[in-house]
């Protein structure tokens, strides 16, 4: 309810001034005319409060107070997104009909020529999303009511479990069973259970960097199944258990540690194969019944086409962003839905408030809604932001604000600029001998 309370006096006190007032409908009919709605700027809105670079585009138009906001967060090449937001797609929008999104996704998806990069999908994710915000406000609705309204009250989301021990990650499903989650994700320490790799050898040959991150791929495959043993038995049947293997290992290793992980009924085991050996998930499917979910590093419609179509997976993982936000989004949820295949949206911490908004709005319109990776902001993040969506038992809801709900205070944005040095650590995974890994 609090939130809901902040929403009210951020649109009262003009966070939202395109907002035309319920039951009045003068700004929507003027912005229904026949007149088109040119972009006079597309601009890149970097910032960076916890050190996690976030990327938000502003759309604005020749409409007094008509402005769109999107996300384009792709924090491993910030800096190239902003260039090609500010350097290419402001020149290529101005002038364009803020009115027609699909024409002008299609058309900026083919103005570089070589496309299906996550540089150019972040740009173009940020620039749709924008669109869609400025529709749903020249609509005077909320941007899943342009989806097709509402098929569920609210977003169920799992929460993250993490802990150095299975008891401690047990210890931790318990805190968000209580706080209202059906749905916990456990991971041992980090992704492979890296805190528990004795020194590996290339550290002391001096091999790579001196900060490059080390695995032990076959310690992190006999740990798993008894993490899920040591949590069903402290935790009970009634939560939902989910994991990330983030593929790391190998595919006939994966295979045989996610049969393993039957007997303990998994909600889902996500991108157990790397892009690169997608055709290991026949012998997958052929070896369990284990839900899975996959497609968080996809970027082009070649590499979810043929697994949707032939049912290789459960739930697509899709990062939107990446794909060049919620267009390209909810082609994908609806090709799944003829396949059974649920949406499982990427939103972690490294995703706007803007881009969990767009989740969110997906989330709520389509029938083929399996489950939402749930956030929580900073009140630094909510000042920046204000209406972003948020958690309550489990469950994330939107406000009802026209378009997207979320505002930029741009001025508090960009007193937190990117750092001067990129951080590339989190990428960087290695073997006992040093070869590296793929994360
Ligand atoms: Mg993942």
């Amino acid at each position: 309810m609090k939130r809901r309370q902040l929403l009210k006096g951020a649109a009262a006190a003009g966070l939202f001034p395109f907002v035309p007032a319920m039951g009045s409908s003068s700004a929507r009919d003027h912005f229904v005319a026949d007149d088109p709605v040119k972009i006079t700027r597309v601009k890149a809105i970097p910032t960076c409060p916890h050190g996690l670079e976030l990327l938000v585009v502003k759309v604005e138009t020749d409409q007094p107070g008509l402005v769109g906001y999107g996300c384009a967060t792709f924090r491993q090449r910030a800096h190239a997104v902003v260039s090609a937001i500010d350097d290419y797609l402001d020149d290529f929008c101005k002038g364009k009909d803020a009115r027609n999104i699909e024409d002008i996704w299609q058309t900026a998806y083919v103005s570089s020529y070589w496309r299906n990069g996550p540089v150019l999908n972040n740009a173009l994710s940020g620039l749709d999303q924008a669109l869609w915000d400025i529709k749903g406000k020249m609509a005077g609705m909320p941007v899943y009511q342009l989806l097709g309204g509402k098929n569920r009250f609210a977003v169920d989301c799992y929460a993250h479990a993490n802990g150095s021990s299975p008891e401690e990650v047990a210890e931790n499903v318990l805190k968000f069973m209580e706080r209202g989650f059906r749905h916990v994700r456990i991971q041992l320490g980090g992704y492979g259970a890296t805190h528990l790799a004795k020194e590996p050898d290339f550290k002391t040959a001096g091999f790579g960097m001196p900060d490059d991150n080390y695995m032990d791929q076959q310690l992190y495959l006999k740990m798993v199944p008894k993490l899920f043993e040591t949590v069903r038995k402290r935790c009970g049947e009634e939560v939902e258990l989910l994991h990330d293997i983030h593929e790391r290992v190998q595919p006939l290793d994966a295979i045989r540690m996610i049969e393993q992980l039957e007997p303990y009924r998994p909600f889902f085991i996500e991108d157990p194969l790397s892009p690169e050996n997608i055709g290991y998930f026949p012998m997958l499917r052929e070896h369990t019944t284990v839900p899975i979910a996959m497609g968080e590093l996809y970027n082009s419609p070649h590499e979810w086409l043929e697994p949707i179509s032939k049912r290789w997976f459960d739930f697509i993982r899709i990062h939107i962003s990446q794909i060049g936000g919620i267009s390209p989004a909810m082609k994908v949820a609806r090709l799944a839905e003829w396949f059974n295949v649920r949406t499982a949206w990427h939103g972690p911490g490294d995703v706007s408030p803007v881009g969990h908004a767009a989740n969110a709005h997906i989330d709520l319109a389509v029938w083929n809604f399996g489950i939402q990776e749930s956030v929580n902001f900073s009140d630094t993040l909510l000042e920046i932001f204000p209406g972003s969506p948020y958690v309550e038992n489990g469950y994330m809801y939107v406000n009802d604000a026209p378009g997207l709900g979320v505002d930029v205070n741009e001025e508090l944005a960009l007193k937190y600029p990117y750092p001067d040095k990129n951080n590339y650590n989190w990428t960087q995974l290695r073997k006992k001998d040093g070869t590296a890994i793929r994360p």
